[in-house]
Order: C-alpha cells, then sequence, then structure tokens
C-alpha cells in the first residue's frame, strides 16, 4: 500500500523536490520590465565568451530562471552577475556542477527523509500510546522549507540555468534518445519545475497528517458484530483496518463453507455503513460496544475486551460525514498547491503528467479495456460454476482462483505465526526469503543489509533510504502471539517494495535517476513477490497449466475490480475541481452517486445488480491523492513483468537488471525490461488464453 516515496510526494513535504514537470510558462508581462532586454544582452556576450553553439542553451536556461525570478531575487544587476557567474559555457564546468547537485542531492533527501522518518515513529510505529505531542512532531515536515531555501540562495535557479526543463510530450517525443546523462540532467531539472512557498507545503503537509491519521485509526472490531440473531461471526480480538483488513476477511471467508456467505454479507453491510456514513459514530474502534451492522442498533458491549469496559450508554448517533469531510480537506490541500504549479495547475495533471507520466486519456483508455472486456463475463460465468449460485456484488473480491492451499486461514496463521513471532524473526529470515525468489545468496544478504523491519500501527508500509547506503524499512503488523497469514501476505509485497527501493537506489548509474518512473512500477514488483507468498512458506504450490490459468484469471479478476475503482477515484477527483464549493454531504452523494455509475457501466451487466456501492470503499480515495489508478496499472505492469521473468526462469537477475534502469519515462523502462510499452495487451491475451485452457479441461 503506502510506499514511502510516494508519500513523500503526497504529503507534499518535498513537494519541490519530487515534482516533476513541466516548463512553468509565466505570462511574460509578470516579469521585471528590465528582465528581457536583460536576457538579450547576456545572451550575446556569452555567445562571445563561450562560443556560438552555447547561444541557445544560454538563452534556454535564463528563460527558465525568468520564469521563476521574483523581485526579492535580485534587481538587473543580481540577475545579470548571476548568470555570469553560474552559467557553465564548457563541458568541464557543467560536469562539475552537475557532479555538485547529485552528490548532494542523494545525501539530503536521505537525510531528510531520515529525519521525517524520526518525527513520524511513534504515530507510525506500534510502540505504544501516541501523546498530542507525538501527532505534533508527525505533522511537521522537516523538508517543507527546502523549495523556498534553495530558491533564496539561488541553488535552484543554478540548475535552472545549466539543465533543461521538459514537458511531458518533449519526454515522449525525445526521451527514447537521450543519454542516460541526459535523463539525469532533465530529472534534475524538474526538481525545480515548482515554486511553492513553505507556508503552503506545511498547511498541505499538515492536512496530509490528519487524513493519514483519520485513515489508520478507522478500525471495526469483529467480534463486537451481531447478526440479527444475536450470533457474533467473528473472533474475540479481531480489529481490521478499514478498507483492507475488511476486504482480505470477506476474501478469506470464501474458504469457510459455514459462515463464510453469512460473515461476507455483514462485512458488506459495515462497508455500505461506511460509505454511506450510516455508520454509528461509537462504533469505530471501538470494542465498548456490540453493533448489528443491519439494524444498526448499538449497545453496551456484552462480552469484554481485557482492559475495556463497556460503553454505559452509546448512541447509533451517525458518523457526520467524517470520511468526506477529510477527502474534501486532500482537495483543499491540493487546490493550496495549485497556484504554484502554472503548467501542472491541478492534482490531476500532477498525478498523470508529472507522477506517473502516462497520459490522463492513456491511463482511462486502459481501464476501461480492461473493465468493459468480454473477458469478464466470461470469467464470471466460471465463478459461478465454481461458487454454484448466482454472482453477488462482493465477489468483484473472488479470490477462488488462487493457488489454494491445502490449509485453513487459522492453520496458515499457525505457520507463520511459529516462523514469525516477532518482526526481527521475520527481518532476520529476508535473506532466505530472497534465495527462494531466485537472488543470488551474496545478492540476497547485500540487499537484506539494507532492510530493517519495525511494528507498524497500519496494516503494512516500504519506506526507501532515499540515499544510498540507508535503510528501507519495512513496516508490517504483528500480534502479540506473532505475524498472522493476512500480515505475511502484506510483509511480502512490502518486501517488494523494498528490494526494488534498495536497487533502484544503490545499484543504479545515477542517483539522480533511482526508483522506478512511477509508483505503479514499484508495485508491481510487489505484487511479484506477494503472489509467490505461499511458495515462501515452503508449502507445495501447484505450477501445471490449470495451476498457471487459474492465476491469470486471479491477476485478471483483481484488475478487473480494481480499474473500476481507479476510475472512481478519477472521476471524483474531477468532480471535486468541477465544485470546488461542495460540502461533505454533497460530496458523498456525489462519491455514491459516481460508484454507482461505474459499476451499472462496466460491472451490473455482468453481476446482473444495479447500483451497487461497494467501489467506493477504498480508503486510499480519502488519504492518498489520486493514488489508485497505480493499482490497476501495477497489475497490467506486473503482468508484462511476469511474463518476462518466467521466460528468464527465475525473479532475482531480472528482477536486479529491471529495477536498476531507474526513473526514465514508463514507456521506456518497461521496453528495456520487456520489450513493449505499457499496456493491458499481455493480461488480456494471458487472461483469453487461461479461460480457453479451462474450458478445454472442462469439456473433456
Ligand atoms: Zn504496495
Amino acid at each position: 500500500m503506502n510506499e514511502m516515496r510516494i508519500f513523500a510526494c503526497l504529503a507534499f513535504a518535498l513537494v519541490a523536490f519530487c515534482s516533476s514537470g513541466a516548463t512553468p510558462a509565466r505570462a511574460q508581462s509578470e516579469r521585471p520590465v528590465w528582465m528581457n532586454a536583460s536576457i538579450s544582452r547576456l545572451e550575446g556576450e556569452l555567445a562571445v565568451k563561450y562560443g556560438e553553439p552555447a547561444r541557445a542553451g544560454a538563452r534556454r536556461g535564463m528563460e527558465q530562471v525568468a520564469s521563476f525570478w521574483r523581485a526579492e531575487d535580485g534587481d538587473e544587476t543580481a540577475f545579470e552577475s548571476f548568470v555570469r557567474a553560474n552559467f557553465a559555457g564548457d563541458t568541464a564546468t557543467r560536469d562539475a556542477i552537475f557532479e555538485r547537485f547529485e552528490r548532494i542531492f542523494d545525501k539530503l533527501d536521505g537525510h531528510m527523509h531520515e529525519i521525517g522518518m524520526e518525527m513520524r515513529r511513534q504515530a507510525d510505529l506500534d510502540i505504544g500510546p501516541i501523546l498530542p505531542v507525538d501527532e505534533i512532531f508527525a505533522g511537521y515536515s522537516p523538508a517543507a522549507h527546502l523549495g523556498d531555501d534553495f530558491f533564496a540562495n539561488k541553488i535552484a535557479f543554478v540548475a535552472l540555468l545549466n539543465f533543461p526543463l521538459t514537458t511531458l510530450q518533449e519526454r515522449i517525443a525525445g526521451g527514447e534518445r537521450w543519454s542516460r546523462r541526459e535523463w539525469a540532467e532533465v530529472r534534475l531539472a524538474q526538481r525545480f519545475s515548482r515554486r511553492v512557498p513553505a507556508s503552503v507545503n506545511l498547511a498541505a503537509a499538515k492536512i496530509s497528517a490528519d487524513a493519514e491519521a483519520y485513515v489508520s485509526g478507522y478500525n471495526i472490531w469483529m467480534h463486537h458484530l451481531l447478526d440479527d440473531a444475536g450470533a457474533r461471526l467473528f473472533p474475540p480480538g479481531m480489529r481490521l483496518l478499514t478498507h483492507w483488513n475488511l476486504r482480505d476477511e470477506l476474501k478469506a471467508s470464501y474458504r469457510d463453507a459455514e459462515n463464510g456467505p453469512a460473515k461476507q454479507r455483514m462485512i458488506v453491510r459495515v462497508m455500505e455503513r461506511i460509505i454511506t456514513q450510516t455508520i454509528p459514530r461509537a462504533v469505530v474502534d471501538n470494542p465498548a460496544v456490540d453493533w448489528n451492522p443491519y439494524t444498526n442498533d448499538v449497545r453496551p458491549a456484552a462480552v469484554k475486551d481485557a482492559g475495556v469496559e463497556p460503553a454505559a450508554a452509546p448512541t447509533n448517533e451517525r458518523e457526520p460525514d467524517t470520511r468526506y469531510a477529510t477527502l474534501l480537506s486532500t482537495f483543499k490541500a491540493s487546490r493550496l498547491v495549485d497556484p504554484y504549479s502554472p503548467t501542472a495547475p491541478t492534482l490531476i495533471a500532477r498525478r498523470f503528467d508529472e507522477s506517473r507520466e502516462i497520459p490522463e486519456e492513456r491511463v482511462h483508455e486502459m481501464m476501461v479495456q480492461v473493465c468493459s472486456s468480454p473477458l469478464a463475463a466470461k470469467t464470471a460465468k466460471l465463478i459461478e460454476r465454481r461458487l454454484g449460485r448466482a454472482l453477488e456484488p462482493y465477489d468483484i473480491w473472488y479470490s477462488g482462483f488462487r493457488p489454494a492451499s491445502a490449509r485453513s486461514e487459522e492453520e496458515l496463521d499457525r505457520i507463520v505465526a511459529a516462523k514469525y513471532p516477532t518482526p526481527e524473526a521475520f527481518e532476520r529470515d529476508i535473506p532466505n526469503i530472497l534465495v527462494k525468489l531466485g537472488f543470488e545468496r551474496g545478492r540476497a544478504e547485500y540487499i537484506a543489509r539494507h532492510i530493517g523491519v519495525d511494528p507498524a500501527r497500519g496494516s503494512g508500509h516500504a519506506s526507501g533510504a532515499g540515499m544510498k547506503g540507508g535503510t528501507a524499512r519495512l513496516r508490517t503488523r504483528v500480534r502479540p502471539g506473532g505475524m498472522d497469514y493476512k500480515g505475511f501476505n502484506i510483509a511480502i509485497h512490502e518486501l517488494g517494495h523494498n528490494v526494488e527501493q534498495v536497487l533502484s537506489i544503490n545499484d543504479v548509474d545515477h542517483t539522480l535517476l533511482q526508483g522506478v518512473p512511477n509508483t505503479a512500477f514499484t508495485e508491481a514488483f510487489a505484487f511479484l513477490f506477494q503472489a509467490r507468498d505461499l511458495a515462501l512458506l515452503d508449502l507445495p504450490v501447484a505450477s501445471d497449466e490449470t495451476a498457471e490459468a487459474m492465476r491469470a484469471l486471479n491477476d485478471f479478476w483483481g484488475t478487473y475490480e480494481i480499474a473500476g475503482v481507479a476510475l472512481v477515484d478519477m472521476a471524483v477527483w474531477h468532480w471535486m475541481y468541477d465544485h470546488p464549493e461542495a460540502s461533505p454531504a454533497e460530496l458523498k452523494d456525489a462519491v455514491i452517486g459516481i460508484a454507482k455509475d461505474v459499476w451499472n457501466r462496466y460491472y451490473a451487466p455482468v453481476f446482473k445488480k444495479k447500483d451497487v456501492i461497494l467501489l467506493a470503499v477504498y480508503s486510499h480515495m480519502i488519504d492518498s491523492y489520486l493514488y489508485l489508478p497505480d493499482y490497476p496499472m501495477g497489475h497490467l505492469m506486473s503482468v508484462q513483468i511476469e511474463k518476462k521473468v518466467k521466460e528468464a526462469g527465475s525473479i532475482g537477475p531480472e528482477f536486479e537488471r529491471m529495477a536498476t534502469f531507474g526513473s526514465v519515462l514508463p514507456d521506456l523502462w518497461m521496453k528495456n525490461a520487456t520489450g513493449s510499452r505499457v499496456g493491458a495487451e499481455a493480461l488480456l491475451a494471458e487472461t483469453a488464453e487461461a479461460l480457453e485452457i479451462l474450458g478445454k479441461k472442462a469439456g473433456r
């Protein structure tokens, strides 16, 4: 789920530093009156000094500087002496300036990241109570002033004077011909494509921290849910985080022949109450009350959790649209940044043109390609056959294609808890896990040396080091009795992120190219690991043609589901920008309407039920700034990558080759990795083939 590199961007903590963007074209009229004459004069002067070939670069650099220069940066004399002193007219000077930026920014990013992690430690880790002061620490962003500082001391202007700012269109058109160094220069300049005041960054970071806190505290105490007969379907102590754990429990319930369907219906009812905000405020993260989600009746808990006194006189007064007020707050945080981001003046533009570097239209097209594929209805028929009943809407989370383990969830929990009683035990086992995934022993140990494991409050989290030689953090939820299977499954996913983070920062040729092109790529790596979780427990995993076909259908069905969720997220952000003055209640109605609309268009024809709202349950929509499209994109890419890895015969060496290519344009990265650009074709082809294989078996 929430990866740190994205988080730095999401929280706007490093907004000036992780922005990747286009040339801000400030209107000429806003420039100081002397600026144009000054640029022309200097252009001639520099062409004489360094030779005619330097002319074009000098003009471009000065134009870039001019587009951010403010009155407080100095007068005509200050501008001219700055340019004379800092324009690199010869290769040696340019190389030296480039080298300084590369070395210093690696350290700067890493240390700032470390400080930020320390600030958030108590809030993030399951290490005791959170004091009010911890929340203040967590909301503070040490890097928030860097953008201001580097414009004020003109470091930013040195980069803008000497290295090119590019638009997404330019990167798409020219990127294939650029050298690695040219790409590194492009990434360097992109760090200064926005000039956001620190006050704005700090305000936005505070809002982000509040939204995250709202999401990470939204637990449901499952043993306290009652059905109409007063029965408790879920075990004592079970506390599920919305929506991740609720959805995963729903998925796990397919394996419970007796109570599974009743549990699933109850989870769906809980989800609907969260989405519609008819959930009683008193039941959120509260083991002191019992709740019937069907009747919405709330009463003092009749069973007692350790140290919890039943509530005296609880009411079922509903949560007052806090979910949507929180979402609106993240929209308002984005709007604060908009005026300082001239060529990507909305969060939507920043997400697609800058963070993802795939145009929104193309992402939308890929989502629709999956959602509207006739393969969905064919797969649905197969699911109905396997379930022996008509599909229910919650079967968008059908998990029965997953390689069937001969073991129950409880047994898996026991196996995992025995193997990993503490986060430290998991950390010690990382080299072995990596060897099982095909990494050479020495490389596995090298990678593992760069990963530390901590107990998380949330469900799981991977955070890269930010600099060469630093430690990537894997945050995982370990209960007092040891890690459970769900936690393990998520930890393996997060480990995929961590390995990518370690390789793509330590083994890439330019640290300015550290990372992967966008978060969907790191998701793809995480999925690659996660899919092998049972094998990592040394449990037998079938690997014949049928098992492969089932795995392919599992990929497809998961992508079909999350592509719809992504379409909802995208439509909701457009709605917010179209209705900037909306109230939380209006936003709630809009989200519900959008969720129904996407459902009715792409899912109702398959499920034969209309007006389902479940696509709106994802918590990312509330606190993650249009992050959800990265999941289906990650699925598409992981199928592409998985195919390549399979051809190669093992994950390790291919993972290393791919992950060290660095943060170039997504399509270029994917071409290096697999030979094709990013797309849905591999997934759809694999699904069609799987349906054919399973169809033939059924026909026999
Ligand atoms: Zn992830």
